[in-house]
């Protein structure tokens, strides 16, 4: 079977390594060639030196992009991939992306015969590496069965969420409650810290109560406490899926409160760090305000 990846980025490099040793026939393509250059000298594939190339002939296109926004970019224009994909072809969008432009993008494509399911993942860089993501999938229980070989490949948990879109909107609402867990941690160990409380002390006793979470487990437990904050999610990729969430709560005309704020927060962190912070530096800017560090 003729596989293309496109995005060879920190989630999306993993992802495709492990399709490189399974017998598929893998061809790459990165908006910045080098990287799939690397890639492909790495792994023995073939690197494409355009994302209409890797498409031609492949039986199944798998984008990790960083929004819907590129993916649907992609798609357009003379050189564009809509125009060189080939009829019958699956179409798979691991990006975590909207779940309206995932239905633009799969009416799009249905007219060319060529079947899309969003199927975004979770579980981090480690879980990519590993090969233990959980991904999420939208689309017909039919389409979801033909893409499970190749996504078995990376996935440990594969789950139809709904139709087109659905993993989108439960990858958009886990984002939400990532997003509110951070924060709300980083805020009580502010809070602690502020007391003169010692905050690991604080830390290993919320981890064995019931105010703990993934977060506050792990991420603040390596990251936070140890001061190290390795660049393995973006903050800005973080403020884009807190975004979504609220873009469905008020699409829906729906009042969700702590998902605006949510939204809100992480985009004030994401303009004061920049583009280049990881998600948990988000902590910084709860510091920052209370004039104390939580370690
Ligand atoms: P990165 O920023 O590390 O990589 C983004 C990738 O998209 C790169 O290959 C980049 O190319 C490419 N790209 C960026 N802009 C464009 C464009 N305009 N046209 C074509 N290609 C483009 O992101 P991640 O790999 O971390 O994330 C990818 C997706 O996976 C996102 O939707 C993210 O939310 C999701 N995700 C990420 C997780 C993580 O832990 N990192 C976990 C779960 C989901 P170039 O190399 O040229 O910059």
């Amino acid at each position: 079977m003729k596989v293309a990846f496109l995005g060879l980025g920190a989630i999306g490099e993993p992802m495709a390594s492990h399709l490189a040793h399974e017998p598929f026939d893998l061809r790459v393509w990165n908006r910045t060639p080098a990287k799939a250059a690397a890639f492909a000298e790495k792994n023995s594939v073939h690197s494409a030196s355009t994302a209409r190339e890797a498409v031609g002939d492949a039986d199944v296109v798998i984008t990790c992009l960083p929004s819907s926004k590129e993916v649907e970019a992609l798609l357009n224009g003379d050189e564009g991939i809509e125009a060189g994909i080939k009829d019958g072809a699956l179409f798979i969008d691991c990006t975590s992306g909207d779940p309206e432009t995932s239905r633009r993008i799969a009416a799009r494509l249905a007219a060319k015969s060529v079947t899309f399911i969003d199927a975004p993942v979770s579980g981090g860089v480690k879980g990519a590496v590993a090969g233990t993501l959980t991904v999420m999938c939208g689309g017909s229980e039919e389409d979801i069965d033909r893409a499970r070989p190749v996504l078995e490949a990376f996935g440990k948990k594969i789950i139809r969420c709904g139709n087109t879109g659905a993993g989108d909107a439960v990858k958009a609402m886990n984002q939400a409650l990532l997003a509110i867990h951070i924060w709300s941690a980083g805020e009580a160990l502010a809070a602690l810290a502020k007391l003169g409380v010692d905050t690991r002390i604080a830390l290993d006793v919320i981890n064995g109560s019931s105010g703990r979470s993934n977060s506050s487990e792990n991420l603040f437990t390596e990251r936070v406490i140890g001061r190290q904050f390795p660049r393995t999610f973006k903050l800005a990729l973080l403020d884009k899926d807190v975004g979504i969430a609220a873009g469905i709560a008020e699409q829906n005309g729906l009042e969700l409160p702590f998902i605006e704020l949510a939204a809100e927060l992480f985009r004030q962190a994401h303009a004061e760090l920049g583009e280049e912070a990881d998600h948990v530096e988000a902590v910084k800017v709860i510091e920052e305000r209370a004039g104390v560090r939580v370690s």
